[in-house]
């Protein structure tokens, strides 16, 4: 192909790009993709300037504006920006301002240097907005640099615009020019969203922007969190500053938001630590920036310089390494996780990105890979930000080969050939249970397989599991490859021979491990529980469980609703610990462990706080009977105050305590025998494991403590003040934050001060902890 067929090549693939990206905020490749296409056709036609034409991408901004929006013109373009990747090019761009300006000749020796100014290059679109008199009259985009679109609707709902000038002294005539964008927190929220109502999602935080900016429904835009900073001036009635640091200042007085990057360099090596300094912050800003951006400080020698066809002379971009990259997508591939998880690795044509090599990213899982469309073979858009796995983020679709092969989820497990599942979500809603299909594949192999197996293994020894130091992921391989572990009880018949067999270790690193092991054989409960790793129940589950629970067996033992009292552990999680531990397999294993010498230390009682978390009513309003909530559990507890009556009660008698329609919803819940069954063994557990059953003596005419107020203070040591308060509550009573005459009781804890003085002077009934706890039980 000749330069002149390329030439023409080239200028059609970056017209389309151009228009994808700043027309339908919908480009299909990364930015480093369109720069090099972009450079190439730099390079040809400097090679052969006979062939520049004046609507060559390398000579227009942007694209043409979108007909649905009227036109506006702008009576000084709106540019691009030049750009510089290294260091040496920034010098470069120095060297040329510094030519190009006659600068007064300084010291015979030191080259005068040109003072600029610093701003982080914000990643959003472009905005011109006109003020008249003060007042806000139009808001326009770039469009291609000369026309542009008239969103002044919209620039009107971005809450930083200001609508009318602050101060006095402003021009007549006074164009601002800024960048309107998204931050990154707004930019999750309005993903999220949008995936909620199966919206479209945005790429990254500028698609977002100019997508939200560009909308027909002012509505729209005035939803999305979009933000505006002033980075100059375009048309001005009269001069304000005689630098562009000025300008942004005085601007700033009027009301106008600016970077708090801001900066003046007094040479270009203080441009270079600026650029290496907002780097270093990069992934702490609130807000994406692609780099930063140089401008010669003196309006003066700005206007010396003037323009080239597409750039100012007296600004430049000094772009960061790019966050996103092209490559090929070989393969996908399964890999099986400690829950048996089954999640789909991409595996890359090894790209660089910002600096390392990506040669892997992870695809979560197959709701993914649907959502992408993703087919091996593709050219894929991977994108590194700062520490994150690098991830998939776009197809590029024009680039998809014929021989691209759909990627599927294996029947077998790659690891050990059991079968692979696709997991259920199990709803629970009003007493009625729907499945619908979960984006995980699970193997069912569990320990039987190898990866689960190795990865139980190495949870298992964890630091913040049982702690076994010394047994790193490649012990851990061995032992299982060669079949001395089968599961983690097999850790404690480890002896000398078989550890100092395996790679990597000596006589007193064998020692060491085995002593490890053994001293690993006491821990707390709910390290044990947390080392067990069962599906879901992370340090702080386990912790909770632990505590509240007591001992092992209440938690193998509880029943998924007895579970839901505790905080934090829903519905989900609940049914997880209780499947985990009906297992038949998961109990050979935790009853070898005890059998192999291991002691759970802290075991004791179900904890007070979680004994005193419920009543008759509570567990009612948890059962989900249509239209029963917790006012109406309670009306049903206080006219028939047990379980059994309330299973067996008719019509009538439900509706001496309930509206009809929820009377009504109670009985045809208990005459489903499951459920009758099913609250029987729950209120039975909920007894067994000493909660204070408090309904039995409630009476009819209200609740117990109904007009009277209560005080809590001091710190209570047995529950948190914030569950007194409910309970105390849930029996009527009103819990007030100060001691008056009128208060029934106060309950003090230590460290009480004036408000037990208080109520001491005023001779009211005081109760300790203790005291309170017991008068609850009474209740
Ligand atoms: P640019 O985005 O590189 O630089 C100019 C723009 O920077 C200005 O218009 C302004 O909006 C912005 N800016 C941010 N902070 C600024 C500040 N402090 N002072 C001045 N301006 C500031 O140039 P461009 O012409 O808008 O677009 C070219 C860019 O768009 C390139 O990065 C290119 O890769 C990308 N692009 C990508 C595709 C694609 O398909 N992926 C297509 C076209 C363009």
């Amino acid at each position: 192909m000749n330069a002149q067929q390329r030439i023409l090549e080239l200028r059609a693939e970056l017209d389309l790009h151009n228009y994808r990206y700043h027309v339908l905020d919908e480009p299909s490749i990364p930015d480093v993709e369109y720069d090099r296409l972009f450079h190439e056709l730099k390079a040809l036609e400097s090679e052969h300037p006979e062939l520049v034409t004046a609507d060559s991408p390398t000579q227009r901004v942007g694209n043409v504006a979108l007909t649905a929006f009227s036109q506006v013109r702008h009576e000084i373009p709106m540019l691009s920006l030049g750009n510089a990747f290294e260091d040496d090019e920034l010098r470069e761009f120095d060297r040329r301002v510094t030519d190009g300006l006659d600068l007064p000749s300084g010291d015979l020796f030191a080259a005068a240097a040109v003072e600029y100014s610093c701003e982080p290059k914000l990643d959003g679109l472009a905005v011109s907005l006109l003020y008249q008199d003060g007042a806000l009259v139009r808001g326009a985009t770039r469009g291609d640099g000369t026309t542009g679109e008239d969103i002044s609707v919209n620039v009107r709902t971005i809450r930083n615009v200001p609508l009318k000038l602050q101060g006095t002294g402003w021009p007549a005539v006074l164009e601002v020019r800024g960048e309107v964008y998204m931050s990154k927190a707004g930019f999750e929220r309005l993903n999220a969203a949008q995936l909620e109502v199966g919206g479209k999602t945005f790429a990254n935080p500028r698609n977002a922007a100019a997508g939200s900016l560009r909308q027909l429904d002012s509505k729209i835009t005035a939803s999305r969190p979009l933000e505006f900073c002033c980075y100059g001036i375009g048309q001005v009635s009269h001069d304000i500053a005689s630098t562009h640091i000025g300008n942004l200042e005085q601007l700033k007085k009027w009301g106008m938001p600016i970077s708090r990057e801001l900066k003046v360099a007094k040479n270009i090596e203080q441009c270079l630590e600026y650029y290496r300094d907002i780097g270093a912050r990069r992934a702490a800003l609130p807000y994406e920036i692609d780099g930063v951006v140089f401008k010669v400080n003196s309006l003066g020698a700005q206007r010396e310089l003037g323009f080239r066809a597409r750039e100012p002379r007296w600004a430049i971009a000094h772009k960061f390494p790019a966050m996103e990259e092209l490559t090929e997508l070989l393969d996908v591939e399964f890999q099986v996780g400690r829950t048996g998880a089954v999640t789909p690795v991409a595996r890359l044509k090894p790209v660089k990105v910002a600096g390392v090599t990506v040669a892997n990213a992870t695809l979560h899982n197959m709701d993914e890979v649907a959502r992408l469309g993703l087919m091996i073979g593709d050219t894929v858009v991977i994108r590194r930000a700062g520490d994150v796995i690098p991830q998939v983020m776009q197809v590029v679709l024009e680039r998809r080969p014929a021989e691209a092969r759909a990627v599927q989820i294996p029947d077998a497990c790659p690891v050990c050939g059991s079968q692979v599942e696709r997991t259920q979500l199990v709803k629970r809603s009003k007493g009625k249970e729907t499945v619908s299909e979960g984006a995980v594949y699970r193997c069912v192999g569990r320990l039987a397989c190898g990866a689960q197996l190795k990865q139980a293994i190495i949870h298992f020894v964890s630091r913040r599991a049982m702690d076994i130091d010394g047994l790193g992921e490649k012990s851990v391989e061995q032992l299982v490859d060669e079949g001395l572990v089968a599961s983690p009880a097999d850790l404690y018949t480890l002896d000398y021979e078989a550890v100092v067999a395996l790679e990597g270790f000596a006589e007193l690193s064998s020692k060491n491990l085995l002593a490890a092991i053994d001293n690993s054989k006491r821990p707390s409960l709910a390290r044990f529980i947390y080392a067990l790793g069962i599906p879901d129940v992370g340090e702080e589950t386990a912790k909770v469980l632990a505590r509240a629970l007591g001992s092992l067996q209440r938690v193998g033992e509880a029943l998924p609703p007895v579970l839901t009292y505790l905080p934090d552990v829903g519905m989900e999680v609940a049914y997880e610990i209780h499947r985990f531990f009906e297992d038949e397999h998961n109990r050979t294993v935790i009853a070898q462990l005890l059998e192999r010498g291991l002691q759970l230390q802290d075991e004791g009682e179900v904890h007070p706080e979680y004994a005193a978390s419920t009543s008759l009513a509570g567990m009612i309003a948890k059962l989900d009977i249509p239209f029963v909530g917790p006012t109406g559990a309670q009306k049903l507890v206080a006219k028939l105050d047990s379980l059994e009556k309330i299973i067996s009660a008719d019509g009538i008698d439900l509706r001496q305590a309930l509206a009809a329609r929820q009377a009504d919803a109670v009985r045809e819940y208990f005459l489903v025998p499951e459920n009758a069954a099913q609250a029987r063994a729950v209120e039975a557990q909920l007894l067994a494991f000493g909660m204070h059953w408090t309904s039995s003596k409630r009476v009819v005419e209200g609740l117990p403590l109904t007009g009277q107020t209560w005080v809590l203070t001091g710190s209570l040591e047995q529950m948190s003040r914030d569950v007194a308060k409910e309970k105390l509550e849930s029996f009527g009573a009103k819990v007030a934050g100060s001691v008056s005459a009128k208060t029934h009781c106060v309950v003090a804890g230590p460290g009480a001060g004036s408000k037990l003085a208080k109520a001491n002077e005023l001779g009211l009934k005081v109760l300790d902890e203790d005291q309170f706890l017991s008068f609850l039980q009474t209740l």
